[in-house]
């Protein structure tokens, strides 16, 4: 039998994903505009799933076809490579957009679509009254992303409102997790290698509206103090190490506004690299490899990267970053 060429192949598999209702299809879109930070090459597929049966048929394809995927939500914890992401980079739609609530006594359970977006969340819980969500303002991911970080601040950490995740394995095979099945640690929520969650149930507690909605722009003027505004970032580019703060050693090493190319250290919150414009990936990684060296020969702490890198990255071999996806 004489193998399919590659091309062949590539053709024939984009067409069979063409079939599939609820798939959008583009092929060598560039990742750039997807991202917080504004950086990013092209994705081989990049593929837009507006339900649930769309998603099952396009993991099965793709597993079939041997593809490699990725998942993307709103891309605000993401440095993607300048050559971009080879197989799919996977966006979920409206079906994955819808919001349940149920009241229940004091208790309140929210059943939420992976791609809500946080921030509505937030909002949506305080004119309601719902108390739990309120560290959660200002960080501007989906719901998707948050759990998979288990994003946190001011102290707490999604996890402890967790209930329920629902996902499919990238074979497209339905998975649901208790909160009692799951292990959450610092910006992890070690989920099982390849999950995709497409819903979370979370507990809330009912409290008074206008307490919650001050508790809210309490922390909405907090962060307007503490992070940078103006320029595309990805967040804080490192996790906090036991007992100290990347950003305060970052800046104690003097590097605070060091730049390479288009990417700055933020003049005002060192654990933020900026976006002047046009910077490029591999600047940015750059800019962290120097901030670890650094914060390395000065203080004897290693960095660990909190940000996830996506995509081929060949100069991975030799920097001190670890690649992790
Ligand atoms: C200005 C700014 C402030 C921030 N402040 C905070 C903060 O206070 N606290 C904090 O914790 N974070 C913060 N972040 C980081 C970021 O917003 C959070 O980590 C957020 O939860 C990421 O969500 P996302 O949808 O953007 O995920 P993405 O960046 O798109 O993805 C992050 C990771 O999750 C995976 N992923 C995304 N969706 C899914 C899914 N449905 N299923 C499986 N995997 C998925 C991706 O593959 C990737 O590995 C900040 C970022 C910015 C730019």
């Amino acid at each position: 039998m004489v193998p399919m060429k590659k091309e062949t192949a590539q053709t024939s598999l984009t067409e069979e994903m063409c079939l599939i209702p609820g798939l959008k299809v583009r092929t060598g879109e560039p990742l750039a505009p997807y991202t917080s930070i504004k950086i990013g090459g092209p994705a081989d597929y990049f593929l837009e799933v507006e339900d649930r049966a769309a998603l099952t048929r396009t993991l099965e394809l793709l597993h079939s076809h041997g593809i490699g995927i990725c998942l993307l939500g709103k891309g605000s914890n993401v440095l993607v490579s300048d050559l971009g992401v080879r197989g799919a980079v996977l966006r979920l739609g409206r079906e994955f957009q819808q919001v349940l609530w149920t009241e229940k006594g004091g208790e309140v359970l929210v059943l939420v679509g992976a791609a809500y977006p946080v921030s509505r969340l937030v909002r949506e819980a305080a004119r309601r009254g719902h108390s739990g969500l309120e560290f959660a303002e200002g960080i501007p991911g989906s719901v998707g992303g948050a759990l998979v970080m288990n994003a946190g601040a001011y102290g707490t950490e999604i996890e402890k409102i967790v209930d329920r995740v629902e996902g499919m394995t990238s074979r497209g095979q339905v998975i649901e997790l208790q909160r009692g099945e799951m292990v959450f640690s610092y910006r992890s929520s070690n989920l099982p290698p390849g999950t995709i969650v497409t819903r979370v149930q979370l507990r809330l507690v009912k409290d008074k509206a206008e307490e919650v909605a001050l508790r809210v722009r309490e922390l909405v003027a907090k962060r307007k103090r503490s992070q940078p505004s103006g320029y595309p970032n990805s967040g804080s580019m490192f996790r906090n190490p036991p007992g100290d703060y990347a950003g305060r050693l970052i800046e104690a090493a003097g590097l605070k506004g060091s730049r390479i190319g288009r990417a700055e250290i933020s003049q005002r919150h060192a654990n933020f690299i900026l976006n002047l414009g046009g910077a490029k990936a591999g600047e940015v990684r750059r800019l962290m490899e120097m901030a670890r060296t650094e914060v390395r020969k000065r203080f004897g702490i290693e960095l660990e990267p909190e940000i996830r890198f996506l995509g081929e990255w060949p100069e991975s071999k030799q920097s001190g970053v670890p690649r992790n996806e």
